[in-house]
């Protein structure tokens, strides 16, 4: 039987193409198929890197920025002129409820493209560090920023939009060339980026390739390659630390965002009904499928039975529902294979003796989970260690606050946290005490397209958003001449 024909292309050296073979991507609110990509493999990959190399070393890209600024400007007209059509397939493959498209699942990342382009025209490429002597002689000495180079990119299912321009943006406002690889899940929505960037902008052939892969042949040969010199990475940790082993034999440049089981701690003043509220719906955004999300609420042990009442009530008034309904809230998660996974964590939880307080059920047809609480969990159990990516909380209790700061710091992850307390000094202090790379106070917002996210420990390296975000994509060159 040959293969369906591909509903999106690759785009490869300028030219959009398909593959030798197609797979299928399923819309996980029906489990129906909804379309199949182009299912790129080594020669691919291969070609997408030799044309961003080619591209690199070549073309004006690197070096012309007001050209870059008015490519950036085009991709940014691009998204927003076909912004419903992203949204529409979004909501279709990646489950994503239509609310959060309001925000960090489309417009968000439509907005940090053009916070980069506002950026670069007065970005500092360069610094004067002055005048030293040495030996008699007098030198002036200055810094100069240069694009890191050809960069492979590799995202995860869970924001493809996000984290794919998260990446893409400050890459391409540095100068850099880029090979761009969606997620095996959720392939049609980035090559419908690579799509619009083809027909929409006149950003030179082999400056941004965009590849769909069913398996990890294509991510592999992106990581090993010679030509690469940069592999930004958001995934699973496992898969970090693969990508990181196999980045090291030509010694790249790795820049990693991966998993996280972050806590979010209620102080003993805090207000117990609005956090337990936040920590509920927080819980089901898309389906917990967030990196960020914190999943474990630690509450002091003399108040857990109440608070595990309130977010219970909290959890049943979540609409679950179709995705495309603006009412809906939570979605379904994005496979059978992630909600067996959900599932065998949240039988396994309970066997360690978590109370199943709510959920813990599939809700079919397509790949539905019930919003699950769990209760009195034991924080070294797997369940408070292991990320999960789907709809579950774990309520765990505390003794006392140096207590609740031990506990958020039982974990190999720092992505994230958050504390409630009803004085703003005490809530900061705690998360410093915290080690993690993004924090909100009573209930506040930190992520917009100027704010630096990543993580401590084993939930990576680096930083995107912000000028941290650019710098991972930036050399530094230092000279040095005769005064
Ligand atoms: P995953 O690690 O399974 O896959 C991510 C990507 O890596 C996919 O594109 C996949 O094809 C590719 N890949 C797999 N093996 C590879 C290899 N050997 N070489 C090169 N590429 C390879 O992750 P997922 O299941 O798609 O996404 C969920 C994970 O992503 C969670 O752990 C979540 O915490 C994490 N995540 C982190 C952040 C963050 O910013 N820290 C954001 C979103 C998601």
């Amino acid at each position: 039987m040959t293969d369906p024909a591909p509903d999106r292309r690759l785009l490869i050296d300028g030219r959009l193409t398909g593959a030798k073979t197609t797979f299928a991507s399923l819309n996980p609110a029906t489990g129906a198929v909804l379309g199949h990509a182009p299912d790129a493999g080594p020669a691919e990959a291969e070609a997408a890197v030799v044309a961003a190399r080619r591209a690199f070393d070549t073309t004006v890209w690197a070096t012309d920025r007001d050209f870059r600024v008015r490519c950036l400007d085009q991709l940014h007209r691009a998204l927003v002129d076909h912004k419903e059509e992203l949204r529409a397939l979004t909501i279709e493959e990646v489950g994503a409820p239509h609310q959060l498209t309001a925000g960090a699942q489309l417009e968000e990342p439509i907005a940090t493209v053009r916070w980069y382009a506002d950026l670069l025209p007065a970005f500092e490429f360069s610094r004067d560090l002055g005048v030293v002597e040495v030996r008699g002689g007098r030198h002036r000495r200055w810094v100069e920023k240069e694009a890191a180079g050809v960069v492979s990119a590799i995202i995860p299912y869970n924001y493809p939009n996000q984290i794919g321009l998260a990446k893409l943006a400050p890459a391409l406002a540095a100068g850099c060339t880029v090979v761009l690889k969606g997620a095996p899940d959720a392939p049609l929505v980035t090559l419908f980026l690579g799509e619009l960037i083809a027909e929409h902008t006149d950003i030179p052939a082999g400056v941004v390739n965009v590849l769909s892969s069913s398996g990890a042949a294509a991510g592999e040969v992106m990581t090993t390659h010679p030509d690469v010199d940069v592999v930004t990475f958001t995934g699973s940790t496992a898969t970090g630390r693969r990508i990181m082993a196999a980045a090291s034999e030509t010694v790249k440049r790795v820049f990693l965002e991966l998993g996280g089981k972050s806590a979010m701690v209620l102080l003993d003043d805090a207000d117990f009904r609005t956090a337990s509220m936040m920590a509920s719906f927080m819980s089901c955004s898309h389906a917990g499928q967030g990196c960020a999300i914190c999943t474990r609420l630690l509450v002091p042990r003399e108040r857990h039975d109440e608070v595990v009442e309130m977010v219970a009530q909290g959890l049943a008034r979540i609409p679950v529902g179709d995705p495309a309904d603006p009412a809906t809230y939570m979605g379904p998660l994005i496979s059978e294979r992630q909600r067996d996974k959900v599932d065998a964590l949240v039988r396994r939880a309970v066997a360690d003796g978590a109370k199943l307080v709510c959920g813990g059920e599939r809700v079919d047809p397509g790949f539905f989970y019930k919003p699950t609480l769990l209760a009195g969990v034991d924080p070294d159990s797997e369940i408070a260690q292991e990320e999960v990516f789907g709809p579950v909380l774990s309520v765990i209790p505390y003794d006392e606050e140096d207590d609740a700061v031990r506990i958020a710091n039982n974990s190999a992850y720092g992505l994230s946290g958050a504390v409630f307390s009803a004085s703003e000094e005490r809530s900061v202090n705690v998360a410093r005490r915290i080690r993690s790379g993004t924090f909100s106070i009573n209930g506040g917002n930190y992520f917009a397209p100027d704010s630096p996210f990543g993580g401590y420990k084993q939930s990576g390296i680096g930083r995107e958003y912000g000028l941290e975000g650019l710098a991972e994509f930036l050399e530094t060159k230092t000279f040095g001449a005769p005064a």
